[in-house]
């Protein structure tokens, strides 16, 4: 192993991910659970037991973790996660790793970092990275930094309106994006159409094999994110948006309307050759973010 290992947590609604990083932000390896309903940190402390075992000597902690959260202090109340509501994640890890560096910000956040450091966004100043699964969620780099904001929260694109009539939203309000393109809102709204199967990846499956009640699903969605894509590419002047994620990964299906929308919709001369892309990253990408966060220096945290 190399000189300085990390230890990254990714913590969302549907799973947990931890692995041991090394410096170049290589994943060395890892260890991943589905999260459980009740008590997440058992569940978490056992991956990291089973990860680390007697013989690891951890350097640091990074960690992503569904949001919102308050933040450097990394209290977390992810929407995803309703055991957790204003847990103290970080001060958890850092009484088990004391003394050592342990930071905390938003996953997708984390996902943003990682795609500008290792994947898609590589040599992109300026990047919008996007998760579309259970939850949609995104963060920001500009001008080759992380924007963490006042409270560690910039970025929640999931919770930016884009159907003021729309559906209602875990997070209390209505038409925020998040409602209409997680997955389980695309797979309720499937099946009220007569679609008879069960999750986002036999959407996805169901899809691209041309059923059209699921092509419409994903159509939906894809016209959903290009609304709120547009909004902020025109606020913030972005040159890449990457998007990852379990329904993100379905494709074509999802990016062609949403290119066809966006293209529709951003019509200034700055926004029109904003390019949108897939993660490049995989199911790794939230790993590789989290442990940026202490391997990167200070463009991928913004505090100390
Ligand atoms: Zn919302």
């Amino acid at each position: 192993m190399s000189d300085s290992v990390v230890l990254a947590l990714d913590v969302g609604g549907t799973k947990l991910a931890v692995g041991l990083v090394d410096d170049t932000g290589r994943v060395l390896a890892s260890r991943r659970a589905a999260t459980p309903a009740a008590s997440p940190e058992r569940a978490l402390t056992a991956l990291i037991d089973d990860l680390i075992g007697d013989a690891v000597t951890v350097d640091a902690v990074g960690i992503g973790c569904g949001g919102p959260m308050s933040w450097p202090a990394g209290r977390v109340s992810p929407v995803n996660i309703l055991a957790w509501r204003d847990f103290p994640l970080r001060d958890m890890l850092a009484e088990r790793f004391s003394g050592r560096p342990v930071r905390l910000l938003n996953d997708a956040i984390c996902l943003a970092i990682a795609e500008h450091w290792q994947g898609a966004g590589r040599g992109v100043r300026d990047l919008l990275g996007m998760v579309v699964s259970t939850g949609v969620g995104g963060g920001l780099v500009l001008g080759d930094r992380v924007v963490a904001g006042r409270t560690g929260n910039a970025g929640h694109i999931g919770h930016v309106v884009v159907d003021p009539e729309g559906p209602v939203c875990g997070c209390g309000g209505r038409g925020c994006l998040e409602a209409i393109a997680r997955g389980p809102a695309l797979v309720a709204w499937a099946r009220e159409r007569g679609w008879a199967g069960a999750d986002g990846k036999e959407l996805a499956e169901s899809a691209r094999v041309g059923d059209g009640v699921a092509r419409a699903a994903f159509a939906r969605a894809g016209r959903a994110v290009a609304v709120a894509v547009a909004g902020a590419a025109t606020t913030l002047d972005l040159s890449l948006v990457v998007i990852g994620g379990g329904i993100a990964a379905a494709g074509d299906v999802l990016f062609a309307p949403l290119r066809e929308e966006l293209h529709a919709r951003a019509r200034l001369d700055f926004v029109r050759d904003l390019r949108v892309v897939p993660a490049s990253l995989g199911e790794q990408a939230g790993l590789i973010g989290a442990a940026a966060l202490v391997l990167a220096g200070e463009r991928y945290w913004p505090v100390d």
